[in-house]
């Protein structure tokens, strides 16, 4: 088999990759070791509303489980900042549906799908799936954090101690909460250089999760069961999973020969909230264009060099600016305390502003 395109990996960055690259006429293979698109979920299920918007994603109510306008942070102190998200709308997902619906649409956009099966390695001119060889003119490594086979070609993608953000989280039921807020507690007791957040799927569930950025003696596991022991003591559990989000910087190249790195596997994530769908979006889809031209065009490999520049232009500048944020204010109390007495004075149409400089 031979394709212009082969996209290892079949979350957000490769889906909406493979679909950008089959739009523009390229063959387009998808390949996941995963036998079922979007599980396990690993996630804590909130986009922008804008995002999804943007990137033409129609069947809302396949995938929307609640809508939340509102913000809530809680500072080491307990003082609680409460912040109008509007214009924007907080989407919690039924994520593994959300993947789905990004997967049919690249397969409309004419790429193809195959389950089940890993990438064991880059071989001349294409991937491996243990003895089975698919050669491919160009390929995206979209397989999510440490990216094995950005690895392979030569990027540096492997995460040092420190580099890697620690979460856990249950999906929480018989629970009695505002589904409008989604909740945020800042500071080392209740979550280490991070945050615990609970984002509701409804006013009685929500996932009940901690990502913690340092080490901590406890673990995320054990820093999570302490929170959900204070705030929902009588709660049940209908899923646990545990992750590793990347918080640092991306490499300095993402690009080497005929691969090209995105998403996770690009450490493209906000170090400051851990999201990175947002960004696997807007990287999948200059990625997609730029290889599906080179490929139907054949084009040399040099004009691959271009994503490097394109994906640091369209957000670069706000990943380190999160960074700077995350290295200020969530490694110390004192720090976190000041920043929510700021946000409460610091007019809304400011903030707005300012989290747009930071966020998609
Ligand atoms: C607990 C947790 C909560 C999170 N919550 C949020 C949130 O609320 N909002 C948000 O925006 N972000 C969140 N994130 C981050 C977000 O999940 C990731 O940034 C996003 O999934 C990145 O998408 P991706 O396509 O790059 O990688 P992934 O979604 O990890 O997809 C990679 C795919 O590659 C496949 N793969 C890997 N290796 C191979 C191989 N060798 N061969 C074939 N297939 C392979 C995997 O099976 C997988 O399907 C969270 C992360 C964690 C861990």
């Amino acid at each position: 088999m031979a394709y212009d395109v082969v996209v290892v990996g079949a979350g957000p960055a490769g889906a909406v990759a493979a679909s950008y690259a089959a739009k523009k006429g390229a063959s387009t293979l998808i390949i996941d070791r995963k036998t079922e698109i979007g599980k396990p979920v690993r996630c804590a299920e909130v986009v922008a509303s804008t995002l999804p918007e943007n990137f033409g994603m129609k069947n809302t109510s396949e995938w929307l489980i609640n809508e939340a306008h509102y913000f809530r942070l809680i500072s080491p102190r307990g003082r609680q900042v409460k912040i109008n998200t509007s214009p924007y709308v907080g989407y919690v997902l039924d994520r593994a549906s959300f993947e789905k619906e990004l997967i049919w649409m690249a397969l409309d956009d004419g790429a193809e799908l195959i389950l089940g099966k890993p990438v064991t390695k880059l071989v001349k001119d294409g991937v491996a799936m243990g003895g089975e060889v698919i050669r491919a003119k160009i390929i995206i490594a979209a397989d999510g954090v440490d990216s094995r086979i950005g690895r392979q070609a030569g990027i540096e993608t492997k995460s040092k101690i420190g580099m890697l953000g620690s979460c856990a989280q249950h999906t929480l039921v018989n629970i009695d909460i505002d589904p409008d807020f989604l909740e945020f507690y800042l500071g080392g007791s209740f979550a280490p250089g991070g945050y615990a957040w609970i984002f509701p799927k409804s006013g009685n569930e929500a996932n009940v999760g901690v990502g913690i950025l340092k080490h901590h003696k406890q673990g995320a596991v054990k820093v999570l069961e302490n929170f959900i022991k204070n705030r929902f003591s009588h709660s049940q559990s209908t899923r646990f999973v545990t992750g590793c989000v990347p918080s640092t910087l991306p490499p300095k190249e993402c690009v080497k020969g005929n691969v090209v790195i995105v998403g996770d596997a690009a450490r493209q994530v906000n170090p400051f909230t851990g999201a990175g769908i947002a960004n696997a979006f807007v990287a999948g889809k200059i990625a997609g264009e730029l290889c599906g031209t080179v490929a139907v065009k054949n084009n040399s490999l040099e004009n691959l060099k271009k994503y490097d520049s394109l994906w640091r232009t369209a957000f670069e500048k706000k990943l380190k600016k999160s960074y700077r944020l995350r290295n200020k204010v969530l490694v110390k109390d004192r720090n976190i305390e000041l920043f929510c007495v700021l946000l409460k004075i610091i007019p809304a149409f400011i903030l707005r502003k300012l989290a747009k400089g930071l966020h998609y």
